[in-house]
């Protein structure tokens, strides 16, 4: 694959640099995830494997979705099937902190999460898009419930603390304004002749009669204080009911402000193709579906089990691991075959006798940083006062995001949102802080968007991704080059051990990209193991 896009000749990473130096860390994630890295999930239906051999044994080491999708599928097919799980619990990345959970991160820093019963903050996965079909399919088949995720809110904040005097804008100020100051220029340039050459005069009239509408511009072509343009970025009085109905039309931000704020960087978030609506998000938190598949899989996964060394031969493969709840203690796994799920980031650190294709794959690839911050509030304040409900605020600050929940609207009790979801290097900037003072820095910026914060404030959890002792990053990095090195080496099976986990995919970042990585290698194990077909 090119390391070019669409876009005339620029290179991928040229694009994510300036997206990231003009749009913040944020959009830089979006983008990165949707390049064409992230495209439609080449989903083609739940695996049918047919008969394992008698007998047949695989070890599956690590508990998240990949390695759990592998032992569902694989045990199904009728393979003897044992999950080695470092945590305690199932799901890996796929986790939700509720009140009474605790956390320990790499340093020993604990926090007790001391949120209301029923509020959660998801530290890592939080979406679902639509036609994520793998992780969609795997909800339906255990009844994981699930609810609408409000990407896009026409009513939310973003801010730029250079613009406006650190007033926050709403969106739909920000769009409408956008629009129309685009579609007057566009229909100035068409009425004035400089399209001619472009565009045949009949569509000239066409071009013009969209941009009236998609701009709400009068019958000018102009976009002014008007009723149009208020139909869009709301009105300075709201219209109402007798006396007081007459709604007083809103004055639209200048030009020139407008593009000097950058405000219009985050528009297109929503119309990338992983972010577009329907999302979804299980109902209680996106851990349901960890929890799931660890109810459907029972004793097939040994908890608590850290795996130390890998070693394999002609006969089979043997894994040591630890169990936590006696450090220093060693014990032993064999079986016919081995999926790997461990994220490259810690598999790098343990004895693996793969050879050097393998195993420099598994060393080439970095992991992004991120850091997501959770904040229990005394009460629901942005839909209280700011009328928000679900959706997302932008900030050009480090804590790039504020996201409210999609559910429990007009609740009366306390509330979390996401105070922060910080990338790059802010991320590490955050990660070198103790939890509390991520949590101090996410309310004195967040202050600037939510002046009822420090009044309003509760208690918050903040997880730093390279301090998760079972990650160690937020997912793996990949470049156009580090794949047209090491992809293929890094997904080809190596004796008896095949790798599986969203580290393989070209779906990073996403969960749907650890189910079809799972899909991909064990249909590629059974093939091995009834030698049927290539052997990958
Ligand atoms: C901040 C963030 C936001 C994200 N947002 C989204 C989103 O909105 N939507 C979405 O679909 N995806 C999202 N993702 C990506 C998604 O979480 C991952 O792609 C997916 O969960 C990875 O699954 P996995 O099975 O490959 O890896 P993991 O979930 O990491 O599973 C690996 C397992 O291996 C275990 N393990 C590690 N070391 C050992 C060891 N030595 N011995 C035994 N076991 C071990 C771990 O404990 C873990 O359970 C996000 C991720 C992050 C971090």
């Amino acid at each position: 694959m090119h390391d070019v896009t669409a876009t005339g000749g620029m290179t991928r990473r040229k694009l994510l640099r300036m997206i990231g130096m003009t749009a913040g860390s944020a959009a830089m994630y979006q983008a990165m995830t949707s390049l064409g890295l992230a495209a439609e999930s080449n989903f083609t239906g739940m695996p049918a494997l047919g008969a394992a051999p008698k007998g047949a044994t695989v070890l599956i080491l690590g508990a998240g979705i990949a390695g759990m999708v592998a032992a569902y599928e694989l045990r199904k097919a009728g393979y003897a099937v044992q999950v080695l799980e470092y945590n305690a619990r199932a799901g890996g990345r796929n986790w939700t902190l509720r009140g009474g959970d605790s956390y320990t991160e790499l340093g020993g820093e604990t926090q007790h999460c001391a949120f209301d019963p029923g509020l959660y903050i998801n530290p890592g996965p939080w979406r679902l898009p639509y036609h994520h079909r793998g992780i969609l399919g795997y909800c339906k088949q255990l009844g994981v419930a699930l609810e609408p995720f409000i990407q896009i809110n026409y009513n939310s904040w973003l801010h730029s603390h250079r613009a406006f005097g650190g007033k926050p804008q709403r969106y739909r100020t920000v769009r409408a304004d956008y629009h129309g100051h685009v579609g007057e220029l566009l229909a100035k340039a068409t009425s004035t002749g400089k399209l001619d050459t472009e565009v045949t005069r009949e569509d000239q009239q066409k071009l013009l009669a969209s941009l009236q509408w998609w701009g709400a511009l009068d019958k000018d072509y102009r976009y002014r204080k008007s009723a149009e343009a208020s139909d869009r970025r709301g009105f300075d009085r709201e219209p109402g009911g007798g006396l007081s109905a007459r709604p007083e039309f809103s004055k639209p931000l200048e030009l020139g402000e407008l593009l000097d704020s950058r405000l219009w960087q985050t528009l297109p978030l929503g119309d990338l193709y992983d972010m577009q609506q329907s999302l979804m998000q299980p109902v209680g938190g996106m851990g349901k579906i960890g929890e799931a598949f660890a109810r459907e899989l029972g004793s097939l996964i040994r908890y608590q089990s850290k795996v130390v060394e890998i070693h394999q031969d002609e006969s089979g493969v043997r894994v040591n691991y630890e169990d936590t709840a006696a450090p220093g203690s060693r014990h032993e796994a064999r079986a016919d075959w081995c999926v790997c799920t461990i994220p490259l980031s810690i598999l790098g650190q343990i004895p693996i006798n793969v050879g050097q294709p393998m195993a420099d794959a598994i060393a080439a690839l970095p992991y992004a940083s991120s850091v997501k911050i959770g904040l229990q509030f005394k009460r629901r304040f942005w839909e209280e006062d700011d009328r928000i409900f679900g959706g997302i605020s932008y900030t050009d600050l480090p804590i790039s995001t504020i996201s409210y929940p999609s559910s429990g609207f007009h609740g009366n009790g306390k509330g979390v949102l996401l105070g922060a979801y910080v990338w790059g290097t802010e991320a590490m900037r955050f990660t070198a802080m103790t939890p509390a003072q991520r949590v101090a820095a996410a309310l004195a910026q967040g202050e600037q968007i939510h002046p009822q914060y420090p009044a309003e404030f509760d208690n918050g959890v903040a997880v730093a991704w390279h301090r998760s002792p079972f990650t160690l990053g937020c997912f793996g990095l990949w470049t156009e080059a580090l794949r047209a090195q090491h992809y293929d080496n890094l997904c080809r099976f190596d004796g008896r051990i095949v790798l599986a986990g969203e580290h393989a995919s070209y779906l990073p970042a996403w969960q749907e990209g650890a189910v079809l990585s799972a899909h991909d290698a064990i249909d590629r194990l059974h093939r091995r193991a009834t030698s049927k077909g290539a052997m990958a």
